[in-house]
This record gives structure tokens, sequence and C-alpha cells, in this order.
């Protein structure tokens, strides 16, 4: 930390993202991109677009944000775009986070939360899942302050009801409820048609995951008009041009590629059940992910001794330190040949410990 580092900021601890290593190929199972290449309609776009690269943006992103709209029959003025998720959930703790009240997330969940409630001086209130990881929703009950949810939630792949949300969002209509659905398209049942019915809710969701262009950096929300146009009075006051014209272009040609999309998140879908049955047969238990990711542990080897002796043979996966689920690995579902391979490679670890 220089001298210079602001008193306001010194005590923050940063996110750590996945690694992205380059020292050799890996199969990359650790944070949860696409598999696929980019479709040929998003290619085309992005090559048409290279020409205009000198001239700035559409800072109101108009044709991506209708594009968005019309997919998920909202109007104009409910969608907000932004520089990936995480660049929403930021400008939406910044907007919504209130200092009296705070806000209030799972204890397990996608480790931003916790970056951006102190990084925006925010009370947190940290609210422990269940054992079984799952989220008791009576906690969140009249919960007095900002509730942030993935749903499904990250690293469990676990996920709520429509009533459950519903119930959160009717006990809570003085605080935004921030419904993070980034990977609801694996499996999860989107709370879009709770839209407009609650102004309080908000939903974030991402072309990182489903939609292959976590490179491109886009994410959306939508929400009542008032909520989004609050979310445009913090990205007009910190970046207006926030995504990039490549982006732009990229996005709205994978939002109209709908036969793509499903596409590739029901072979998603159709390989983490398979993956799923193998590692069984292997006994591993896993959660019941309805992400793009397993989350599974092992009786016969540790969390962190697993995650060494993939990476070894050229697999990454993710793992936490966190002591709750030190024993667990998050792996991403790639394509069936790479979870063919993580397959064959998690039976050899165990056979070569007698844990098999
Ligand atoms: C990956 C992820 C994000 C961030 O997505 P970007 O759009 O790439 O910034 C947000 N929330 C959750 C729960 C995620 O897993």
């Amino acid at each position: 930390m220089s001298r210079f580092f602001s008193s306001y900021y010194r005590e923050l601890t940063p996110y750590t993202p996945g690694e992205q290593p380059q020292d050799m190929p890996y199969i990359k199972l650790n944070t949860n991109e696409s598999p696929f290449l980019p479709s040929q309609a998003v290619k085309k776009a992005v090559a048409a677009e290279i020409d205009k690269i000198p001239l700035y943006p559409d800072p109101e992103c108009v044709s991506l944000r209708h594009a968005i709209a019309s997919k998920y029959g909202v109007s104009l003025n409910q969608v907000f775009v932004a520089n990936g998720s995480d660049d929403i959930l930021n400008a939406a703790f910044m907007a919504f986070g209130n200092p009296e009240t705070g806000v209030a997330f799972p204890d397990i969940s996608y480790g931003f939360y916790s970056v951006y409630q102190a990084l925006h001086h925010l009370p947190a209130k940290i609210i422990p899942l269940k054992d079984d990881f799952t989220i008791n929703i009576e906690d969140y009950v009249h919960c007095g302050a900002m509730v942030v949810i993935a749903n499904p939630n990250a690293p469990t792949g676990l996920a709520l009801s429509l009533d459950e949300i519903e119930r959160i969002l009717k006990t809570n209509r003085d605080h935004v409820v921030l419904i993070d659905e980034a990977y609801v398209d694996f499996g999860a049942t989107s709370c879009l048609p709770l839209l407009q019915a609650y102004d309080n809710l908000l939903i974030v969701q991402t072309f990182s995951k489903s939609r292959a262009l976590a490179g491109g950096r886009l994410g959306f929300a939508l929400g009542a008009p008032e909520l989004i146009a609050d979310l445009s009075t913090m990205k007009y006051s910190t970046n207006p041009y926030n995504v990039n014209r490549l982006t732009l272009a990229a996005g709205k040609a994978a939002v109209e590629d709908d036969e793509t999309f499903q596409h590739n998140c029901d072979v998603i879908a159709r390989t983490r059940e398979e993956t799923m049955i193998a590692m069984k047969e292997m006994g591993f238990s896993m959660t019941e992910s309805k992400a793009n990711f397993i989350f599974a542990k092992h009786d016969g080897i540790g969390g962190e001794e697993l995650y060494l002796a993939l990476k070894a043979k050229g697999i990454l996966v993710r793992h936490f330190n966190d002591p709750r689920i030190v024993d667990y690995n998050r792996i991403s579902v790639g394509l069936p040949s790479q979870m063919s391979t993580l397959v064959a490679a998690l039976r050899e670890i165990l056979t070569e410990r007698n844990a098999l």
C-alpha cells in the first residue's frame, strides 16, 4: 500500500478471481465460463463493427437494450446494461445500499458481495446457510436491509423457488431485493414473472456464463424503471461508456441467436447430469446443482488435495478456503469430452489413494 492510499479504503480486501494461468494449456473448469465458441452471428457482428472502433459507443446502449427488452418481454426503460454483471452489482450496492440498514446476503455465496459491501462501507448482515447449504427463507423475511441472493447460489448451485423469492420481496417492500441470476439459464427458474408486481426487485444476469461472452464483459439488469434510472445515475457518475462497441454488437447478436443459446444451455445441463452420475459412482457427494458447475466432495481425499492433484494433470477447478466448504471443489461443466477427461482423471487420483 502506498502512503497515498486513501484512509477511506485502507481496510479493503479485494476480490480474488479464479486463476487464469498462462504457463500451459489447461482444461479450465474453474471460472464457470462457457466452453463453446461464439456463434457465427456473434463473430459477424463483431467483424462488422470493428471499423467504427474510433468512435465512442452509444452510452445509452439502445439497440442492445431493445434486443434484451424484446427477448424478456419488458420495456426499454426496465433494462440496464453494464461492463459485466460485476459492474452492475457495484452500481446496485452503491445506489441501493443504505448506510443505516446495510445489506444482507448468505455467508456462502458469490465472493464479490462482501467486497462491494465493504467498498461502499455498508453494514453487513451475513446470514449463514443451513447445514445442507440451503437458504432459510425465514432469515430474510422482514430483514430490514437490501437483500442480495444468487439464484442458483454459487458455489452450491442450489436454487430457490419463485414462491420463496416472492416471500422475500413481499416482506421487504422498502428495500431492494437483488436476485443475481448469473446461472439461471442452466435449469433454475427466473423470477422475471415477479418483475411487474414488485418495484423492489432487481434481476441481474450476465453474458459470461450461458452466452459465451465472458471476455466481452457484459451484464444486464431488469427492474422497475425507477431502479434502472438510479443505476443509470451511478453509471453516468462513474463511466458512461462502460460497454464498448464490440461488446454491444456481440451482445445483441448473442441475444438474438436464441437457437444457439438454448442448444448450448441444454448441452451443459445434460453434461452436468451425466458427469454427476459418473462422479456419484466414484463416491462423490454433490449438491443438486442447477448451475453450470458441480459442487463436490469425496471422503477419500481433501478438497485442496484434489484440486492440486487435478491441476497437476492439467485440469483446473475452483477450491475455496472457507472452512465450511473446504472439503469441496467447484467444477465448471465443460464440453462432454472435457468432462470425460475429468472423470478419467478423478478415477486415477482416487485409485492412487485407494479411495475408490
Ligand atoms: C460470474 C458471476 C458474476 C459476474 O459475472 P460477470 O458478468 O462476468 O461480471 C456475478 N454473479 C455471480 C453469482 C457469478 O457467478
